[in-house]
């Protein structure tokens, strides 16, 4: 497996440094930022009506290396001048193919859709990364695994990168049955898809009442608790109340109703 091939984000051999702020540290800057990349669009297709899957290649790509579930943050110009960032899960980075997948959920008339709805073979696009700090925890006897549909790509990646003896549980909010994608993992896992049913994405109760209900392993777990803000914000506070150590829980905001862009912070004081 490609993502396999894992060194530490300091490690990546290609791409250009990114310029560095004035009054900002530099080692830091790059350890959050990584590096500049400029790939092109080998192709782009659906893999669900609502999720388009933009595969990139490119010669900066021989130097890529990340960890599973990382991401980059897309460059994309617009009409004003300015330069949209948004934040993307690497999906798969094949190495013998010299590619990178990136999943886009189709959620409306926004930037990002729009891009990867044009996307074709040849377009030129610039990213930063690789960055973000929720990666597999390998000391964790088992792995817990929930979010929406944005979600999927990193949910996929960590879990794919599993070995054999992992034993992994994953709830992910999807809007339908067709929504649904398969996997193939080495680890045993146990994999709940979670249908809205009409409601629209967004802040809802689908996925903390699942983990209300969740019979907690014994050992030693880790969760990974991602997607819309308030939703992982209560699929954390749900965990911690049925005793769940919070230093075992990862939890990001990938999105929320009404934010352009960025991430969110999901903590005790957030
Ligand atoms: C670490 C990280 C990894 C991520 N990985 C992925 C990924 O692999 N695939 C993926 O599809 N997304 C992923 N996301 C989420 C993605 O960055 C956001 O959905 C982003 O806002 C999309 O940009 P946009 O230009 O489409 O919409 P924006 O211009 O940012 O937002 C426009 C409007 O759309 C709303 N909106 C944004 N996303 C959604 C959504 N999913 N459903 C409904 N409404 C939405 C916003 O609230 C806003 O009102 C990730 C986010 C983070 C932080």
């Amino acid at each position: 497996m490609n993502e396999a091939v894992i060194k530490p984000t300091g490690a990546v051999l290609g791409g250009r440094p990114l310029p560095v702020p004035d009054g900002v540290d530099p080692a830091m800057f790059a350890r959050r930022m990584g590096r500049l990349w400029t790939v092109q669009v080998e192709s782009a297709f659906a893999i669900t009506p609502r999720v388009r899957r933009v595969r990139l290649t490119g010669a900066e790509l021989a130097g890529w290396s990340h960890k599973p579930g990382q991401e980059i943050i897309l460059r994309l110009p617009q009409d004003n001048g300015e330069v949209a960032r948004r934040h993307y899960t690497i999906r798969r980075f094949d190495r013998a193919g010299n590619t990178m997948d990136v999943d886009f959920v189709l959620h409306g008339d926004s930037v990002a859709t729009r891009w990867a709805q044009n996307a074709k073979p040849g377009d030129s696009l610039d990213l930063t990364g690789p960055r973000g700090r929720i990666v597999v925890n390998p000391q964790a006897e088992w792995q817990l695994f929930s979010g929406d549909e944005t979600c999927i790509p990193a949910i996929y990646a960590m879990i794919e990168s599993l070995p054999k003896t992992a034993r992994a549980f994953a709830f992910i909010e999807v809007a339908g049955p067709d929504e649904t994608q398969s996997l193939e993992a080495d680890a045993t896992v146990a994999l709940e898809w979670l249908f809205r049913n009409g409601a629209p994405a967004g802040p809802s109760r689908l996925l903390p009442n699942r983990l209300d209900a969740f019979a907690l392993p014994p050992g030693r777990g880790h969760a990974y608790v991602i997607g819309e803000t308030s939703n992982a914000r209560a699929q954390r506070q749900a965990l911690i109340a049925r005793g769940f150590p919070r230093e075992q829980i990862s939890a990001e905001g990938y999105w929320r109703p009404g934010r352009v862009g960025g991430h969110d912070h999901v903590d005790d004081s957030h």
